[in-house]
């Protein structure tokens, strides 16, 4: 297998229905604070802060480990919405961005998603 080929199998575009691909099909309620062509922003439905927002990409990575060399552009494009959100919502005393990443990472959704926690002090190291 070439370089290129197995950076395409390591892409999850096959990933399978989750509650995420649902939202993003608009079949899934989510209150939606941001929407573009290759990601969306929705309050977390079990908020562990004042603030909780995901930040998915539309296109079916399951977490960070699937990510391919070509996916940089996309991870660069959600951190930087995220710090978009954040200003547009008037958050200004600092905030937490988490890729939970597997079963040890606490992942519970196979669909990547970055949290943006805020509106509280957060503790370190986290549980
Ligand atoms: P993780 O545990 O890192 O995989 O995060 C998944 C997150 O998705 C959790 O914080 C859940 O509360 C959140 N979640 C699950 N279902 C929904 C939903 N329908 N709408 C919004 N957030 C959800």
């Amino acid at each position: 297998m070439n370089r290129a080929d197995s950076s395409h199998a390591r892409r999850s575009d096959a990933v399978t229905d989750t509650i995420f691909s649902k939202i993003i099909a608009g079949s899934i309620p989510a209150r939606i604070v941001h929407d573009d062509d290759r990601c969306l922003v929705f309050h977390d439905v079990n908020p562990q802060a004042p603030v909780h927002l995901l930040i998915i990409p539309k296109r079916g990575i399951v977490n960070v480990a699937a990510l391919a060399p070509e996916d940089e552009s996309l991870v660069g494009h959600l951190v930087v919405v995220a710090a978009d959100v954040a200003r547009n919502l008037g958050i200004t005393d600092g905030y937490r961005l988490v890729f939970n990443c597997g079963r040890d990472g606490g992942q519970s959704v196979d669909h990547l998603h970055l949290h943006l926690l805020a509106g509280r002090p957060l503790t370190w190291p986290p549980g």
